[in-house]
């Protein structure tokens, strides 16, 4: 049995001054029973928490750490950056590095602009499509998370889910009015809502691969079924690649499915650990972006030089790095087949989805294609599974409805643990 003392007593204390002990709702261990975890420090596949117990990590920071904690080639950057000064508030090299190297990743990215989070991307983003098409309505998709933005707290997913409050209190009606939802994978229910709000769509927003829901891979076809739509109908498609942006492919889920934006949102990886958003599309519809046109979107803190400095350097070694991916995939089907070979043993039929380094094992027996489907789950199975996962040192995602991220950090004895925790952990269900 694992102490969790000082842990405990921390959480104790962060209730009276932090609402709920934590400064994110995914952090806290509410769906799956306990009390989070303190971390002290991670390097590599592991992070550590303030009671010296050791994890092999499948957040990851929720994607950034794609190299595993701590790189030494990010580190190492961040500290010949930082005697130059934290921030200028002014215009620096860095930022025209880490633009030219976005687009030059990202075919659909002509120019960008650096933000500080996924939130304000997406929310930038919006704010940019309504601004162009002069247009108000947008779609979004059941279970699709884009950040806490008001627009997007609409049958969001994540922690919004986790928490069982998929519509959030405090959005107005009338920006709730301006959200459209339609299932994830139904092109038809597209269409349908499309067509009853003729020339008032400015955009279509999604995950191209969703992740917030779970893991939840797009239909064939979906992708560039959306983009038709958007095409004939004036309509921008956002295509919201936090997550996966630089996760499945250097140019993202738009290079793996060969569909491309009109509008992209980055987050995570881009910022190699550090608070990095990014919007970026075709020259024309950045160039409604303030100062150069008339959608206004600032930040005193944007472009920062340290953050900057960490994306770079992150970005160069994976652009660099031919096999990343293909590593990545052969790992994380490692960990699919091996927790598949589990439950066949055991005679349990649970559903898993995976590409890339994303993964989900979903409790239930049905294929998880939307978010109607991975509502199906059983969470309390879920929650089982997870604290046994935490006993045997392996810190999954505390919620059934996220991905796990894997990554490269991850080595064959780290590979073998999961498989064979998740053994016990499957076992232990019954
Ligand atoms: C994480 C995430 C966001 C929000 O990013 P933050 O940096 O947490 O604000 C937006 N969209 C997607 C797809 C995400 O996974």
């Amino acid at each position: 049995m694992i102490t969790k003392d000082k842990s405990q007593a921390l959480f104790e204390e962060a209730q009276n001054y932090i609402p709920g002990g934590v400064n994110s709702p995914v952090r806290a261990f509410k769906a799956v029973g306990g009390n989070p975890l303190f971390i002290k420090s991670a390097k590599g596949a592991y992070m550590y928490d303030v009671d010296g117990n050791a994890y092999v990590d499948l957040i990851n920071s929720w994607g950034p750490m794609i190299f595993g904690h701590a790189d030494d080639a990010v580190l190492e950057a961040v500290q010949k950056a930082i005697p130059a000064s934290l921030s200028f508030g002014a215009p620096g090299a860095s930022e025209v590095e880490i633009a030219a190297l976005i687009t030059d990743l990202f075919p659909s990215i002509e120019k960008v602009r650096m933000v500080n989070s996924g939130t304000e991307a997406t929310m930038s983003a919006i704010r940019l499509a309504r601004g162009y098409t002069g247009r108000e309505k947008m779609i979004k998709f059941e279970g699709c998370y884009h950040g806490h933005g008001d627009s997007f707290l609409i049958a969001a997913g994540s922690g919004a889910i986790t928490m069982g409050e998929p519509n959030s209190p405090g959005v107005t009606v009338g920006t709730a009015k301006d959200t459209l939802t339609a299932p994830y994978n139904n092109l038809e229910a597209v269409k349908t809502l499309v067509a009853a709000n003729k020339n008032e769509v400015a955009a279509i927003i999604l995950e191209p691969v969703a992740g917030n829901m779970g893991c939840v891979l797009p239909h064939e076809g979906y992708l560039q079924g959306l983009r038709e739509i958007c095409d004939q109908e004036g309509i921008l498609l956002i295509v919201d690649e936090v997550m996966t942006g630089f996760r499945l492919a250097a140019g993202g889920a738009q290079e793996v499915f060969d569909v491309r934006a009109d509008i992209t949102t980055l987050g995570k990886i881009i910022g190699g650990g550090m608070p990095v958003g990014a919007y970026g599309g075709k020259r024309e519809i950045m160039d409604y972006v303030s100062p150069q046109g008339p959608v206004y979107q600032a930040g005193t803190l944007s472009g920062n030089p340290i953050s900057m400095a960490a994306g770079l350097a992150q970005l160069n070694k994976l652009k660099a790095d031919k096999d990343l991916y293909n590593r990545l995939a052969e790992k994380t089907e490692r960990i699919e087949a091996g927790i598949k070979k589990n439950l066949k043993e055991l005679g349990l039929n649970y559903t898993t989805n995976r590409i890339g380094s994303m993964f989900t094992l979903f409790f239930t027996d049905q294929h998880v294609t939307n978010f109607e489907e991975a509502k199906a789950c059983d969470l309390t199975l879920f929650g089982k599974f997870f604290n046994t996962m935490l006993e045997e040192g392996v810190y999954l995602p505390p919620s059934q409805f996220e991905s796990w991220f894997i990554s490269d950090a991850l080595g064959d004895k780290e590979i073998d643990q999961i498989i064979s925790a998740s053994y016990k952990a499957l076992k232990n269900l019954s």
